[in-house]
Formats: C-alpha cells, sequence, structure tokens
C-alpha cells in the first residue's frame, strides 16, 4: 500500500490539470495521476504528416462501435490530455446554453447552475489561460464581469478582408477567444509565432495555452503535487458500504503489477469515455452496476457535437498563417425565421496538403501533392458545429477485457445540414464561390465519424436529482462521499461552441469546493494574476501588433 494523501487527481487535461492547479496553493498532499508522458518537443510536432497521417500523437487504443465494429479514437494520452493538441479556441458557453433548448431532435436539458452562477469561473479561468478576445463583440455571448485578459489575436490580410465583407453583408463576425502565450511579459514567458500549427498540434515552443503549460508544468517543483506519469487508473475500492473510495489502483506501465493509493478525495478528470470506463469497471457489492451507477446513468449520455470540417476555395490565395482568429454566432440561437438553433462557425487552423491526406484518405488518395498544396494555398478553412443531444443511448460501455465500446446515433442533422447552408450562402461574400479550376459548388467538408471523439462529453452529468443524474451540483457522486468528477463527463448538455473552458471554469468552481471542504477557505485557493499594462489596453486595441 503506497502512501496517503488528501486529495487524488485522476488525469492532467482540461479537468484535472486546471483543478491541479487550483489546489496545490491550499498546501495539501495531492497526487496526480496520469496515464500519458510528458509530450516530446520534437520537429514532429509541427509536421504534417506525422501529426495527421500517422497520426503519431493519437492513442494505439482500440475502441469498438455500437455494431462491434473496432476503431482507432482520436484520443491524446499525455500530461495536458487533449489540450496538447487543441486548437486553443476557448469559448464560453452562452447564457441560453445552461437552460432548456428545443432542438429539431429533442430537448437539450438545462444544467443545474445558471449562466450567472458560472460566470465568476469563466472569468478565473479565461485569466488562467491567458485568453486573447473582446468581450462585447459577439451579440449572443452572456454578461461578463471582467475583460479578457489579453486583447484579440489581430486577424491576417485575407481574414480581415472576410470580417469587413461579413459585416458589410449584416453579419456580426468576431475575434475568436484563443489561448495562445503571445507576450512577453505573459509567465510562462514563451512567445506563439502565430504558425499555422496550433489547431490539431502539439505546440513545439510550449506557447499554446494548454492543461500542461499552465495548469501542471508550473506545480512540478512544488513538494506537495507529486505527479506519477504512465500511471493508468483501472478501478477504485470502496468501504463495504460502497460510501467511500478507499483506494485507486493503479497500473504503471500495463506490466499487470498494480499499486494501491488512497486519498481522501478522489476526483476522476480522465475524459469522458474513460472517466465512465473506470466508474464501470470499478463495480462491486455495493455498486453492482458500476460505482456511483444507481441511477444508470453512468456512460450515457454521449455527446461530442455535430461538427463538419470545410474548405472553401477561391480565386484568390490565402497566404494566411494564423488562421482561427474568427467566429461567427448569428445562427446560434433559434429566432425571426429559424425555427431552430443551428450552431457555430468559427475558422479553423489552415490546411495543408498533409492533412487533408490524413483527415480525407479516400478523396484525395489519387491526387498529386503538389495539386493538393496548391489547392491547399487556396484553402479557406471553417469548423461549423451543431449541438448534439444527451441521448441515454448514446453510451459508453465497458466489456469483459475492459474496452470501450461506444454506440453513437447522430442527431440534429437537419440543424447541421442548416448551417451548412448558411455557410454557403456566407462563402459566396465572402469570394469562396467561384474558382478557375474547381466547380463553383466545390467545396471539400468532412463530417467528424464516431472516432473523432475530440469534444466527448456528458458521460457522467451533475444535477440535482440523483435518479437521473450521476454527480451532484458540486461534481461529487451523489452515492459516494469522498468521490468527485471534474472533466467534460459532468456536462449535462453540450451546446455549439467547443467544451474546454467550460471544463477549465467547473474545474476551478470543484476546486474551490474541495479546498473549502478540505479547510482551506482563505489560502486562496485560486486568485487572477493582476491585469497588466499591456492587458489593460482598451478593447478595441487588437492583437499585439497593431
Ligand atoms: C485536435 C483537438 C482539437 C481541439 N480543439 C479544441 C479547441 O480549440 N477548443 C476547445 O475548447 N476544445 C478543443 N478540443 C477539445 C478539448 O481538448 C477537450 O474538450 C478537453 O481537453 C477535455 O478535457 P478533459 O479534462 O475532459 O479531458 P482531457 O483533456 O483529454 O484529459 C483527460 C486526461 O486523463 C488521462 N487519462 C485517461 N484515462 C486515464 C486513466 N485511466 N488513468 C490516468 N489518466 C487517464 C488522459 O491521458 C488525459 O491526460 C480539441 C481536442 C482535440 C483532440
Amino acid at each position: 500500500m503506497a502512501e496517503h494523501f488528501d486529495v487524488i487527481i485522476v488525469g492532467t487535461g482540461a479537468g484535472g490539470g486546471t483543478l491541479a492547479h487550483t489546489l496545490a496553493p491550499t498546501g495539501k498532499r495531492i497526487l496526480l495521476l496520469e496515464r500519458g508522458t510528458f509530450l516530446t518537443r520534437e520537429t514532429d510536432n509541427w509536421a504534417p504528416d506525422p501529426v495527421f497521417v500517422d497520426g503519431k500523437y493519437i492513442s494505439s487504443d482500440t475502441w469498438y462501435d455500437g455494431d462491434g465494429t473496432p476503431f482507432q479514437p482520436q484520443v491524446h494520452y499525455f500530461v495536458g490530455g487533449a489540450t496538447k493538441l487543441y486548437g486553443a479556441a476557448l469559448y464560453r458557453l452562452r447564457p441560453e446554453d445552461f437552460g432548456e433548448i428545443r432542438h429539431v431532435d429533442g430537448i437539450s436539458p438545462a444544467w443545474p447552475v445558471s449562466y450567472a452562477d458560472f460566470e465568476p469561473w469563466y472569468t478565473k479561468a479565461e485569466w488562467l489561460y491567458h485568453v486573447h478576445g473582446a468581450h462585447g463583440e459577439d451579440p449572443t455571448e452572456g454578461p461578463w464581469s471582467r475583460q479578457y485578459p489579453w486583447p484579440p489575436v489581430s486577424h491576417e490580410p485575407r481574414v480581415q478582408r472576410i470580417s469587413d465583407s461579413l459585416t458589410k453583408a449584416g453579419y456580426h463576425p468576431f475575434h475568436a477567444p484563443c489561448g495562445i502565450l503571445l507576450n512577453e511579459a505573459d509567465p510562462p514567458a514563451s512567445i506563439c509565432m502565430r504558425c499555422a500549427t496550433c489547431d490539431g498540434y502539439p505546440c513545439m515552443v510550449h506557447a499554446k495555452a494548454d492543461a500542461d503549460i499552465i495548469g501542471v508544468r508550473p506545480l512540478l517543483e512544488l513538494p506537495n503535487v507529486p505527479l506519477l506519469v504512465n500511471s493508468e487508473v483501472v478501478r477504485l475500492l470502496t468501504d463495504p458500504a460502497g460510501r467511500t473510495v478507499t483506494g485507486v489502483v493503479v497500473d504503471h506501465g500495463g506490466d499487470g503489477m498494480e499499486d494501491v493509493y488512497t486519498g481522501d478525495i478522489v476526483v476522476l478528470a480522465a475524459g469522458a469515455a474513460n472517466t465512465a470506463k473506470i466508474l464501470l469497471r470499478s463495480a462491486s457489492d455495493a455498486h453492482p452496476a458500476g460505482l456511483a451507477n444507481g441511477s444508470d446513468q453512468v456512460g450515457r449520455n454521449y455527446m461530442f457535437h455535430v461538427s463538419k470540417a470545410v474548405a472553401g476555395f477561391g480565386e484568390e490565395a490565402n497566404d494566411t498563417v494564423f488562421q482561427k482568429t474568427l467566429g461567427l454566432n448569428d445562427f446560434y440561437l433559434a429566432g425571426g425565421d429559424r425555427e431552430w438553433p443551428l450552431g457555430n462557425i468559427q475558422m479553423l487552423g489552415k490546411s495543408n496538403a498533409g492533412a487533408m491526406k490524413g483527415e480525407e484518405p479516400h478523396l484525395t488518395k489519387l491526387v498529386p501533392h503538389w495539386s493538393l498544396a496548391e489547392a491547399a494555398g487556396h484553402a479557406v478553412d471553417f469548423w461549423l458545429t451543431t449541438e448534439d443531444l444527451p441521448m441515454p443511448d448514446n453510451r459508453v460501455t465497458v466489456d469483459r477485457e475492459g474496452s470501450i465500446h461506444l454506440a453513437y446515433t447522430e442527431c440534429n442533422q437537419a440543424e447541421a445540414a442548416a448551417l451548412y447552408e448558411e455557410f454557403r450562402k456566407i462563402a459566396n461574400h465572402i469570394g469562396l464561390a467561384k474558382h478557375h479550376v474547381l466547380h463553383k459548388s466545390f467545396y471539400m467538408s468532412m463530417n467528424i465519424p464516431v472516432a473523432g471523439v475530440a469534444h466527448q462529453a456528458g458521460t457522467c452529468r451533475f444535477g440535482a436529482d440523483p435518479a437521473t443524474s450521476v454527480l451532484d451540483v458540486n461534481c461529487k457522486a451523489h452515492e459516494v462521499d469522498n468521490l468527485y468528477v471534474a472533466d467534460t463527463s459532468i456536462f449535462p448538455s453540450i451546446g455549439a461552441v467547443n467544451p474546454a473552458l467550460t471544463a477549465m471554469a467547473n474545474a476551478i468552481r470543484v476546486g474551490e469546493h474541495i479546498a473549502e471542504r478540505l479547510g482551506a477557505t482563505g489560502s486562496a485557493a485560486w486568485a487572477p494574476p493582476p491585469r497588466t499594462a499591456e492587458a489593460a489596453r482598451p478593447e478595441s486595441a487588437v492583437g499585439r501588433d497593431s
């Protein structure tokens, strides 16, 4: 039996890494357990072929879909979790997302907290993760108590022209909120080069505000927060009554040797699928259907967004490097002549031939590399997101060997199709409708298949009612006194914007609650850094070089 801790956190991604950062200043003994290792800094970090064609940073896991067909999920097991590869587009949910929303295929349920309740933690997360943006530009956003710590990243000329054209046509584009380290005064002082390799790539210069760089690495020198990598949590043990987690069983590297760690509080933040897997594998006499699963909700209500990556091709060459600076929420909510909410449109990292090959192997198989490279030089890339619904049969289960099965039936396809139609109208306004070689209506679009689990959420939702939720409002398991969850599993609904900021904000919220429970109130579980002169520039000041 290994030593005892005040808190054990499983997983170091957006949820776990942020939670550790929140709790570390309490001085409590906190053990971080991470199944991956630190992602190696190497030139491959920025090379499209290793990243997109070879999938070098994707786990070797095999999961199975609802029919039992195996697939390789796009999960990333590193310190920092999926945020090592993420695009760092750090959006808040809209206030309406915290309430009930009617969709074409059903109801998106309300959260047990309101946007107003949640807002202070969004602000803290934005300041912690160095978000660059401009509150006040997007008409759909909710009230904010504090401006972003840094002004938005400026649009490059092609994107600025797109923004201007959209505004002229009556749309409301805004600067996308972006978590990057762009300022020398911005500790830990790595400088983002605004290269094309942010979205989907690890950052070789460590200038992406991910959960490793921002959450975990600053803690490594602290004596009270040991980190064990190569440490996969396989199950939790409880007392005979099933009310208290008494042990965290860890496999250090797949050799079959298991250690057991103990903590007063245990927090799962292993990502939506793996958190459910751990609970389901922790079945006992007291919890025969899986730990904390008396409601039969563990693993259910899996969501991952109805998403589409779209590359539009225009006559005009697109020499943009850092492209993901623009967002558009004009179709986010229902209203006017729009019966249903359609979702969010944002720009993606700039595509290139390697990425196109990796993402669309069938479509691009016979196309020579030079031709793809030329097409990519004209491509303007967008990401379309429609909300999907928490449906009980969209669920994670685990077989006897411990493999994840992910049953998923799509929904809200009519809304996604309508959003794509809106995108096509927009394309007419921004010079993507005509091309001297490609047909006017040619768009390369990619529907994200079930393996695209990047935005996985919802498998252990929080709520007031133990019959319909796994966790209470503080994200503590209804049925277990010392077990919490702090990753995207907790989402009762997912909205139609990227999930990471909400996971980070919630982790700070849960961390402050745990600090208070441990009697650490007053030890400043987390406080936003002071606003610097640079950050205090007016909102209209755009980017570092404007
Ligand atoms: C390519 C890509 C681009 C993305 N872009 C964006 C974006 O621009 N904006 C945005 O908001 N979101 C984005 N996302 C999604 C975002 O990264 C996730 O929503 C977020 O990281 C989820 O946080 P989490 O804490 O739930 O899980 P993760 O961040 O994945 O963390 C889970 C952690 O648990 C570890 N773990 C898993 N199982 C175990 C176990 N049994 N024992 C110990 N450790 C375990 C994992 O290794 C990992 O470190 C992107 C994701 C990807 C993959």
